[in-house]
Parts: structure tokens; sequence; C-alpha cells
């Protein structure tokens, strides 16, 4: 296994999560499939609570607008076993959501009832943020080396925090500095990972971010940053020029401090 000798000048790593720390498969085939199958329960418990409403309240006025824009929407068949009003109300936001999801919508109502109830999944413990066997014991590596680490990632700050303080690993919210999402900018403009350098003070050169998306490693890298393309199972596979063009690594431990305080 080739090792990659980092710079001596870095001071911080910055990390992607999904395809980096994280299975890219986290999302897809744990996170979405939970909404799926929990939303009817989700929304019978909590009906009548004040945030619940207010998502409710969001995925309605979502609805109206798709309407009025013409998109298609869900066909609300009326279920002749509905019993009462409230079952029927829960049945046609559960048909709106699924019809949102499944023509993967990206809206502010669908993602706020989601971060509600993922919330809610891992205070109970049903869901646990993955995290590769080698990320912890590196991240601690370079730690007691006196580097920082940051996260980037284009999930909220708050889900990235429940990631990781959830985890299959226990509470890992003290290895990080810091975390970043997209209120800093997109992941593939080299301005956001300008505004990360300010915001961490220091100088480019000092930063290696970490991640399994070649376009945010050139923008990284037009950034000033140092960069190395993480390659885990399932994750898109790189062209032969990607591959030239960067350094890769199929795990942390590969990245080998020599000089770094
Ligand atoms: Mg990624």
């Amino acid at each position: 296994m080739a090792s990659i000798s980092v710079p001596e000048n870095i001071r911080a790593f910055l990390l992607d999560i999904e395809g980096t720390t994280t299975p890219i498969t986290f999302v897809k085939d744990i996170l979405f499939p939970y909404i799926r199958e929990n939303l009817e329960a989700y929304l019978s418990a909590h009906w009548e609570e004040d945030e619940c409403k207010q998502d409710v309240h969001l995925l309605k006025k979502q609805a109206e607008e798709d309407l009025r824009q013409n998109k298609a929407c869900p066909v609300h068949a009326v279920d002749q076993t509905v019993h009462t009003d409230e079952e029927k109300a829960i049945r046609e936001v559960v048909d709106s959501v699924l019809w949102e999801m499944a023509a993967d919508r990206k809206t502010t109502a669908l993602k706020q009832l989601q971060g509600h109830m993922w919330r809610a999944a891992y205070l109970m413990g049903k869901i646990k943020g993955e995290v590769y066997p080698d990320v912890v014991p590196s991240i601690r590596q370079w730690r007691h080396h006196g580097l920082q680490i940051y996260i980037y990632s284009s999930g909220s700050v708050e889900a990235q925090k429940l990631l990781f303080r959830y985890s299959v690993e226990g509470n890992l919210l003290d290895l990080f500095d810091g975390h970043f999402d997209t209120n800093i900018g997109a992941k593939v403009e080299s301005k956001s990972y300008e505004n990360i350098v300010v915001k961490i003070g220091c100088q480019p050169e000092e930063i290696m971010f970490l991640t399994d998306v070649t376009r945010e490693a050139k923008a990284a890298e037009d950034a000033g940053m140092n960069v190395a393309v993480v390659v885990r199972p399932g994750n898109m596979e790189l062209t032969e020029e990607e591959r030239n063009k960067y350094r890769t690594i199929t795990s942390f431990n590969q990245l080998e401090l020599s000089g770094n305080v």
C-alpha cells in the first residue's frame, strides 16, 4: 500500500464526508429508506407538536406552489379504510413526501422534515453515523501531531454533527475543530475554499483537503490547498486522467506525517 507524505507545512485537514469518511451509500441505503419506512409512524406520533405542524404547513405550501407551476403532483386517492380526518391528512402528507422523494426534490420543506426525523432517529439510536475504520485512528494521530481537523460537506452542519455525535464509534465531535456546509459556498467553487481559509485563519497551502470528487479537489487546488482524492468502495470510478492527475489514497492511514508539528 503506497503512502503519501503529508507536506511539512500542513496545519489542518479539511475532510469531505460522503465517499471520504463515510460510505457514499449511507444516505441512499440508510437515511432515505429510514424516512420512507417511518414517515407515517413519525407523523402520527408527532402530529400535534408545533414543530411537526410547521413541517406539515411548509410541505402543504410547497405542494400548492407545485400545483401552481403545473408540476406533476401525487394523486390523493382517498382510501376507503380511512376513518378519521387526521388519518386522511397524514396519508396525504405521506403521499406528498414520498412523491417528492421519488422525484429527488431538494425543497426546503422536504429537507426540514427529513432533518427532524433523522435527528429523532439518531437520538433514539435507530440510526448510527457510519465512518470507515481507518478514519478515527488516523484523525487521533493527526491531532496528536497538533494538526487541526475540519469537516466540509454539502449536508448541513446540524446533519454533520448528528452523524458524528451518534456514530458507530460513539461521539466523535471532539475530533473536529469546526464544520462547514454550503453556507460557505458550493463545494465545486474555489471561492468556497478561499472562504474556508479565511475562517480557519491560515494559509491555503497549510490545509490538506480530502475528497472523493475530483471537481471539488480541483476547486480546492485552485484556491491553493493541497489535496488527495479518496478512493472508497462504491465511489464514482476515477478516469485514467484523474488517476494520473491526483494523488489518491484508499485509506487515511496511507497519509504519512513526517516533520509536521
Ligand atoms: Mg464526497
